[in-house]
C-alpha cells in the first residue's frame, strides 16, 4: 500500500476487491451505459449488492462517457455507489479527458452528498482497453487536481485487482 497527502485528502492503492470495502462510505462503479449488471467490477458490485440495485440504477440512465451518478448501497456495505461510465479505448474521445472526467464528477458526487471514504477501481482498464500506465497517471491526477475544492472527502482509496495493478498505480502515485 502507498499513501499520499493532496490537500486534505488522504489518498491510498491496495490490491483487494471494490465490491469488498466495507470501512468506506461509497465505492465506485465501472458502469456500462445502461446501469446494468454487466461483467468486471459492475458484475461484481451487483451481485453483492443484490437485484435493488439494478433495480434503483436502470431509470437513471443511460449515461454518458464522462459522466456519473449516485445510488444507494443496498446489500453493500456502503452506503453509496457511484456509478461511472469511462471511454471505451480508442472509440470514445478525448479519451483522457473523458476519464478524467469520471474521476472528476464522481469526487464531486461524493463530496454533495458527504460522503468521507470513497473507493475506485481502475476504470476503462478492463473490457474498455484503456493502458492501465496511462489510466493511473489520469486517474491519480484528477484526484490530485480535484482534492482542494472537496469539503467531505478525506479519504480516496484506489482498489486494483491484482499485485501488477497494484504496482503499476503505486509506481504512478510516487512519480506524480
Ligand atoms: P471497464 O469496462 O471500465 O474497462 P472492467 O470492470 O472491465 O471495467 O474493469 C476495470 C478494472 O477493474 C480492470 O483493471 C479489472 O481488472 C478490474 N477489476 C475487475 N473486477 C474487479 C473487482 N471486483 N475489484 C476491483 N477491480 C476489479
Amino acid at each position: 500500500m502507498t499513501q499520499r497527502q493532496f490537500d486534505a485528502v488522504t489518498v491510498e492503492t491496495v490490491q483487494g476487491d471494490i465490491a469488498n470495502q466495507p470501512d468506506l462510505d461509497a465505492i465506485v462503479n465501472a458502469a456500462n451505459a445502461e446501469l446494468r449488471i454487466g461483467g468486471g467490477v459492475a458484475g461484481a458490485i451487483h451481485r453483492a449488492a443484490g437485484p435493488g440495485l439494478e433495480q434503483e440504477c436502470i431509470p437513471l440512465g443511460p449515461i454518458r462517457p464522462g459522466d456519473a451518478v449516485i445510488s444507494a448501497g443496498h446489500n453493500l456495505p456502503n452506503a453509496h455507489v457511484i456509478h461511472c461510465l469511462g471511454p471505451v479505448y480508442g472509440r470514445d474521445e478525448p479519451s483522457d479527458q473523458l476519464l478524467a472526467s469520471c474521476y472528476r464528477q464522481a469526487l464531486m458526487l461524493a463530496d454533495r452528498n458527504g460522503i468521507v471514504g470513497l473507493g475506485f477501481p481502475a476504470i476503462s482498464t478492463g473490457i474498455f482497453g484503456y493502458p492501465l500506465a496511462a489510466a493511473a497517471q489520469v486517474a491519480l491526477q484528477t484526484v490530485r487536481d480535484t482534492a482542494p475544492t472537496l469539503e467531505t472527502v478525506q479519504r480516496v482509496r484506489f482498489v486494483l485487482f491484482s499485485d501488477a495493478d497494484l504496482a503499476v498505480f503505486d509506481r504512478a502515485l510516487e512519480e506524480l
